[in-house]
């Protein structure tokens, strides 16, 4: 059973159309559970109707003609309490309505099961039987795994439907994802496939055939070549059988047919990678299905030739600089620092991406850069989006794909309004960050890749409260050696000298890889992160103290933070390694003064060791991005539960409230790098709360700094107190929504839902 499972689920998701996605359920479901007829119903929310969409058994004049409302019938009954109904007399149900165009009558017995994606009901999926047949338990369980494995595929594939038309009048479509920066864009999509990826080249119209085709034949030749030469290269080394692969190999590349195929999708009107796409999917797909092992082995040696060949053929299509739209909105399925390399800075208008959420380090450097972006979009259909005119709404997380003119129209002028609010803001920027009644709050910078704008900057903050040292080692070839590093950390000490600069310690692990030292887990943010990988690699973390260290010779303002401290002797490991690295400058000739040393509070362990912290290190910052993770037990980095991660959870504030007021007894300088901190609401909070330096990325300083100018220390107290009371996190976010409305600041909180 499971084998059918997952090759029904397999071939649904290799369907090319929500037609032909549901076409496949309907005959496989219907063929696996040798029934008589298999439907499927899918919710259409505009309407509010159950539509008949596709069925095996019934008339097919009736698809699209039955409509049904929630609980009419005994489709909706199942739609409505989002429950499965197995009824061996169904027209005996009190329920049970006719349909005379589907011929329905005939059928007594009625297997449906509600196909529900993210809490959503999408439909229903039914199954009927003429005689009577009491569907048993193993009948149930089988439809049942089939809706909940097949509700993420039809949930993307309704999306996708959505574009397949793209002529039609209504071809506009919205995504819904993240929202991971700031800021509306209106631009054009560059999808950047992954190489070597079959499944997710886009689909192109070619400028030019007769080039396509000569592209593909090359390409083709090349393989071949390969294939030859691997052959004879392991010719002595492996058995005949293993050798007759190569054969298979050549023969399928010079057998004309494969070659013959796609240059007819070709000339039908696609570029040479997506038709290849196309025809490799299909051989496999047929291959997959036929009841003959070693004919379904095949398949595998089917998508390795066209991994193969389309690696030759992106090898030949390089990006160019003059390809790249000038509004450019970066997508793909997960984007990479490096990838925001491929893409000049003044073209980069906004980026999306199926996977990662709103703390993920993409966004996290997105928003340092003020780039829009909305991450976790999972139903997004990559394949064709490439040059599609998009509008991207970094507030509230939104794509509109092929936006009508009366939608552009109002991000216009939204654009416009923004533009207009930054320009006002601008002008209190050199005003010092302190509330009506005179309580001065320090606002420093999270830095990461260089900034070009530390002189204008420099005058408005108090220092640098969060440089990521692994930004720039994401961006290298290998670690960086003492002598890279240390021009590096001086070239953010001079920038921002007499300003302190608080260096974090590599802080990989989690979701953050660096390309040349993989780190492959089961949990990865509950794994060998932070301080945990550089105190298993002295070697490598001696070489960054030095290089840190170095750097800060002539300058003085040196802090070095150590990140996912849990327990005490890592503190007291990693400042023995910082005494060493002294000793060892100080053999060298280089007097150099001990900095101020850190922790990250982010783990919730060290919320309780505060005292035994406090005793070793000068001050605290506090993570609230992991601390919120953590304590909530929700990864940051999942969209499925990004509804879950919110700093503003009454629990996660709770807890700040009291480390705020410990840290005030111990007398320990103490500063939140979060992103909570950039969050005008949350950093009011966080004022309320006691602390007195925040941290944040540099677009974010001009609507804080306007918020705390115009709140008093007082009344953000009061809003502390107010927000303990409540909860639930809704409640938080509508309370500070409320109280920023009255103070008349709700234009620095993110905008609310455009509904068209
Ligand atoms: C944090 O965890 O809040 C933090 C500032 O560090 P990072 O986001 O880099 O993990
Ligand atoms: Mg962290």
């Amino acid at each position: 059973m499971l084998d059918v499972l997952r090759r029904i689920v397999q071939e649904v998701n290799e369907a090319r159309s929500l037609e032909a996605a549901l076409a496949t359920v309907v005959r496989r479901v219907r063929k696996a559970m040798h029934t008589d007829v298999c439907s499927i119903y899918l919710f259409d929310p505009m309407r509010e109707r159950l539509v008949l969409k596709d069925t095996i058994g019934l008339r097919t004049q009736s698809i699209g003609l039955v409509a049904l409302c929630l609980g009419e019938g005994l489709v909706g009954l199942v739609a409505e309490r989002e429950e499965t109904l197995n009824l061996e007399d169904a027209p005996a149900h009190s329920h049970f309505r006719y349909f005379k165009e589907t011929g329905e009558e005939r059928f007594s017995s009625f297997l449906g099961v509600p196909i529900i994606h993210q809490r959503r009901m999408l439909g229903v999926l039914v199954v009927q039987q003429q005689e009577k047949r009491r569907y048993d338990e193993g009948d149930e369980a089988f439809l049942i795994t089939m809706a909940a494995q097949l509700a993420g595929v039809l949930a993307h594939a309704i999306a996708t439907g959505a574009l397949n038309q793209p002529t039609r009048a209504d071809g506009m479509a919205m995504f819904k994802g993240i929202a991971a920066s700031p800021g509306i864009v209106i631009g054009e999509a560059l999808v950047i496939a992954p190489l070597a990826d079959l499944d997710s080249v886009p689909d192109l119209i070619p400028t030019n055939t007769e080039s396509e085709i000569r592209r593909l034949r090359e390409a083709i030749d090349r393989v071949r070549g390969e294939m030859r030469r691997t052959g004879e290269r392991l010719a002595n080394r492996i058995s005949v059988q293993e050798l007759a692969l190569f054969d298979a190999y050549e023969q399928m590349l010079a057998d004309a047919a494969l070659g013959q195929e796609v240059e007819k999708r070709i000339l039908e009107g696609q570029w040479a990678p997506g038709a290849l796409a196309d025809v490799v999917r299909r051989h496999v797909h047929y291959l997959e299905r036929v009841d003959d092992d070693y004919l379904r082995e095949r398949s595998a040696d089917i998508r390795d030739l066209g991994r193969r060949i389309l690696t030759h053929l992106q090898e030949e299509s390089p990006r160019t600089i003059n390809t790249i739209p000038p509004h450019c909105i970066l997508v793909a399925d997960e984007i990479s620092v490096t990838m925001l390399g491929e893409v000049p800075r003044e073209k980069l208008a906004g980026l999306v991406s199926i996977s990662g959420s709103s703390t993920s380090h993409v966004a996290i450097l997105a928003r340092a850069m003020g780039i829009p972006t909305v991450l976790g979009m999972v139903d997004l259909p990559l394949q064709r989006l490439n040059g599609a005119p998009m509008i991207l709404d970094g507030h509230r997380g939104r794509l509109f794909v092929r936006p009508d003119t009366e939608l552009i129209s109002h991000y216009q002028e939204q654009i416009a309004e923004e533009r207009a609010l930054a320009e006002t803001l601008e002008h209190e920027q050199h005003l010092p960050s302190e509330t009506p009644d005179g309580h001065a709050m320090a606002l420093m910078v999270n830095t990461g890749l260089t900034l070009d704008a530390v002189a204008q900057l420099k005058p408005r903050i108090a220092g640098v409260g969060l440089y990521r040292t692994e930004m720039p080692f994401m961006i290298t070839e290998r670690f960086p050696s003492e002598q890279e590093q240390e021009r590096l950390y001086r070239e953010q000490l001079k920038g921002f000298a007499p300003l302190p600069v608080t260096m974090r310690t590599l802080d990989i692990g989690g979701d953050k890889d660096l390309p040349y030292f993989p780190i492959q887990e089961a949990n990865p943010f509950l794994g060998w992160r932070g301080v945990r990988v550089t105190l298993d690699h002295p070697e490598v973390l001696i070489v960054q103290l030095r290089a840190m260290l170095r750097a800060s010779v002539g300058y003085d303002n040196l802090h070095i933070l150590l990140p996912m401290i849990t327990n005490v002797d890592e503190v007291d490991a990693a400042l023995r390694l910082l005494e060493r690295a002294q000793v060892e400058l100080g053999e060298e000739g280089l007097a150099i003064a001990t900095p101020r040393v850190g922790v990250m509070l982010e783990v919730p362990a060290t919320l309780y060791q505060l005292d035994a912290l406090a005793a070793r290190v000068d001050f605290f910052s506090v993570g609230s991005n992991d601390l919120t993770q953590y304590l909530l037990a929700v990864d940051r980095n999942n969209p499925r539960v990004a509804e879950l991660y919110d700093a503003c959870h009454p629990a996660v504030l709770a807890a700040l409230v009291r480390l705020a007021k410990e840290a005030e007894q111990l007398e320990m300088p103490t500063s939140v790098c979060g992103e909570l901190a950039s969050d005008p609401g949350g950093a009011l909070l966080l004022m309320g709360m006691g602390f007195k330096v925040l941290s944040m990325n540099a677009p974010s300083l001009p609507k804080v700094r306007a918020a705390i100018r115009r709140v008093s220390l007082a009344q953000a107290r009061t809003l502390v107190e107010e927000v303990l009371s409540l909860p639930t996190l809704m409640a938080v976010r509508g309370h500070l929504m409320m109280r920023f409305e009255e103070w008349g600041l709700a234009h620095l909180l993110p905008p609310k839902d455009y509904q068209k």
